[in-house]
């Protein structure tokens, strides 16, 4: 198992402060990130197109059982118009993220896919959580070239105490169905899940690093009112949940060179600066939102959202300053994985 046995092997992940390790194990990530994938910083624009979800994770927001959520479903001419706004601000990609809607009409997701695709030219990313394989079919058909799905934890069971009604198995599975189907595949992890050992966190690498990923995304746990986590008993302070995240960053850089990786929007609701310190640890990707406020106010998975009050081109701009405070450039076209360049269109 272990190129990574050689990667700051005495680094405890979970460690408040910086440590010796830390500098070193961050400039081992970026010229991994610089030789692999350049420069370039990929702008995916995010468009949460439905929050309502059937689903009772215990440490999200949009979980069924939290009656105090607003729920909605933007209708097809708002996420185009959406789709729009990310392709003249420069996006080479549209993610669609949402709750795992109970009435999620996939025939309908599939036109908008395939009206986005002959509109905006945009690549697409689909997350809106696990989906049976004729949907995952008729979506990649409609011109879907990408899904993420997170393994969240690979603790067996804390993912099972976690995602009530949910095993492993199925979700990795789902990750194998879409990639047979043609579909670039993205996953992550969160970092500082109340009961998740150092150890736990070392092994998230190495099962993404198994999964062969396209893409992958790792984000601080961020404690939610409204659902059983809202205390954040055993939950490390931000500091070390941020520091902690950008170590594992590094590490699957390091992992996995070629991977397309976001400084999360999670790690900018904690610390401000922490997008653009993600940048210099690993990753080569931001996710600005390009919903209208009126819709994203109530996509709450975690308190105090980062660009949650702004517009599409308040998030764009502060995406593009934090990238070029660095001296990098937003890249252009859509940004696809190293390893399918050559499919590009
Ligand atoms: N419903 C889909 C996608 C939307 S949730 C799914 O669950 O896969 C998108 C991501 O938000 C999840 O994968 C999870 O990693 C993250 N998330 C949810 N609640 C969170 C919280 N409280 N803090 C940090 N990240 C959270
Ligand atoms: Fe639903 Fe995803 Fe939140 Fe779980 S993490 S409650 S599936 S939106």
């Amino acid at each position: 198992m272990n190129a990574l046995r050689g990667i700051a092997p005495d680094l405890d992940l979970l460690a408040a402060g910086e440590t010796a390790e830390d500098e070193a194990l961050r400039r081992a990530a970026d010229d991994a990130r610089a030789r692999a994938v350049g420069d370039d910083v990929h702008l995916r624009g995010l468009i949460e197109f439905s929050n309502h979800c059937a689903r009772g994770c215990l440490y999200c927001g949009l979980r069924a059982p939290n009656g105090a959520v607003r729920r909605y479903r933007m209708p097809r001419p708002a996420v185009l118009r959406a789709a729009r706004t990310a392709a003249a601000l420069g996006c080479g990609t549209a993610v669609l993220q949402s709750g795992e809607d109970p009435a999620l009409n996939v025939a309908e997701l599939a036109g908008t896919v395939r009206e986005i695709r002959r509109e905006t030219g945009l690549a697409v990313t689909l997350s809106p959580g696990e989906l049976p394989e004729r949907d995952l079919a008729a979506l990649r058909e409609a011109g879907a070239e990408r899904y993420l799905l997170k393994i969240e934890t690979s603790n067996a069971a804390l993912f099972r105490r976690l995602r009530p009604g949910c095993d492993p198995e199925t979700r990795l599975a789902c990750l194998e169905t879409a990639r047979r189907l043609g579909y670039q595949v993205g996953s992550g992890s969160m970092v500082g899940l109340p009961g998740q050992t150092a150890e736990d966190l070392r092994r998230d690498i190495e099962t993404l690093r198994g999964l062969d990923l396209d893409m992958a995304s790792v984000g601080p746990f961020i404690p939610c009112e409204g659902t059983p986590l809202a205390d954040g008993a055993n939950v490390p302070s931000a500091e070390t949940r941020v520091r902690a995240t950008l170590r594992m960053m590094a590490l699957l850089r390091i992992a996995c060179p070629e991977l397309m990786m976001p400084a999360t929007t999670a790690l900018a609701t904690l610390d401000p600066g922490a997008r653009r310190e993600g940048l210099r640890w690993g990753a080569n990707v931001i996710m600005p939102n390009m919903g209208d406020p009126d819709f994203k106010r109530d996509y709450r998975i975690y308190p105090g959202k980062a660009d949650t009050d702004a517009g599409p081109e308040a998030a764009w701009r502060r995406a593009v300053g934090a990238i070029e405070s660095l001296g990098r450039r937003a890249g252009r076209g859509p940004g696809h994985s190293p390893r399918r360049r050559g499919e590009e269109a």
